[in-house]
């Protein structure tokens, strides 16, 4: 028998969230965000869950947006980080997909390859994130750029914001975008899940939904299941061993925590090996038998342990969910001073993937 470690995923419950997504989006077309392997959910698993749904499919690496083609993907392709370097350039104009242009110097490049067709791209204008784009102070340059290439066809502009999800929001990169923008008229990309659910007013052209896809909330203050999102990835496992411990005993390495009464202790076979969060402290919630319980004492490679005193009826080979149906990834990312982007991401190869 393998170890009991599965990461369950719902593909219809992906599919569910995208056209949440699309429903709040209004009349604008919504890129499926499927970069880094799908938020953990595996790239092609996703993207083929959503091919009869999704408008486009956004990610990063161009070889995984030639993988997407490969496996008889139609809708437009966006890399969200554009080209880097010039061999990439025919490869874009071959696969039809279409480069975010972040830098004059990626400009200068376009310029330069000698392109016999015209690339659609996504210029990125900098409103204050200032991770990516052109300044405002770059635009007149970018600008004069695109009127003379001969490389550049549909340009859309996009920004992206920093503060969607609370915070200072979206209104002054907002105004600083229509400032910019002011004059063109091309199509416009601008929010991101978080700008999707409390700043309708951006949907503008196209969106770009990416954790909301996934079913978790980019909100610390409206859950996911508020927000109408079912979980995708469910990370489910049993109880391998059962310890009775004594007030005063100590549990697991560096003995983090000890018994304030007697405790009975499940031994769970997942570890931070499987990407569970190694710094998640005693007291993040976990799930045994349908009953939620807490850790307890730290995370190992491959397993942790978990408190059962109230759950009499569980023992050895009890189910247990880590995150994902019945307990929000957007818990047990908060406890471990996280969010649940980064539990997605961290999904280990080793855990076995079945779809639902
Ligand atoms: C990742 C990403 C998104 C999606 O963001 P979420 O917060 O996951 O919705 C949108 N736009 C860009 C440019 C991104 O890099």
């Amino acid at each position: 028998m393998p170890r009991p470690i599965r990461a369950r995923i719902d593909l219809a419950a992906l599919r569910h969230n995208y056209l949440v997504a699309r429903r709040h989006a209004g009349s604008a077309k919504a890129w499926a965000v499927v970069k880094a392997n799908a938020y953990g959910h595996g790239l092609l698993r996703s993207a083929t869950a959503l091919a009869e749904v999704a408008d486009g499919f956004a990610l990063l690496d161009l070889a995984d947006a030639i993988a997407l083609r490969d496996a008889g993907m139609r809708q437009p392709i966006l890399l969200l980080e554009g080209f880097f370097e010039p061999a990439d350039i025919p490869l874009c104009a071959e696969y039809g997909l279409i480069p975010v242009v972040h830098c004059l110097e990626q400009l200068a490049m376009l310029r330069n390859a000698g392109l016999p067709v015209r690339l659609s791209i996504y210029l990125k204008l900098n409103t204050g994130m200032n991770r990516l784009g052109i300044t405002p102070a770059q635009l007149p340059a970018a600008q004069r750029e695109l009127a003379v290439s001969p490389a550049i066809g549909a340009v859309t502009l996009m920004t992206h914001f920093a503060e969607a999800d609370g915070g200072r929001g979206i209104a002054q990169q907002l105004a600083c975008f229509d400032q910019m923008s002011g004059g063109w008229s091309c199509p416009v990309s601008l929010a991101n899940s978080a700008a999707i659910l409390r700043h309708p007013q951006t949907a503008r052209d196209w969106v770009r939904p990416g954790i909301m896809l996934y079913g978790s909330s980019p909100f610390g203050d409206e859950s996911a299941a508020e927000l109408g999102l079912q979980p995708v990835m469910t990370l489910a496992s049993r109880i391998v061993g059962v310890q009775e411990i004594a007030v005063g005993e100590r549990v697991g390495y560096g003995g983090l925590f000890v018994a304030e009464r007697p405790t009975r202790l499940g031994i769970v076979a997942c570890g931070y090996a499987d990407g569970y969060p190694r710094h998640a402290p005693s007291g993040t919630p976990i799930l045994v038998a349908g009953q939620r319980t807490e850790t307890l004492g730290r995370v190992s490679m491959d397993m942790l342990a978990c408190d059962l005193t109230e759950i009499p009826e569980a023992g050895v080979d009890s189910p247990v969910i880590l995150w994902g149906d019945g307990l929000p990834a957007d818990e047990v990312a908060a406890s471990a001073g996280t969010i649940s982007y980064e539990l997605f991401c961290a999904l280990a190869q080793r855990v076995p993937v079945v779809e639902v």
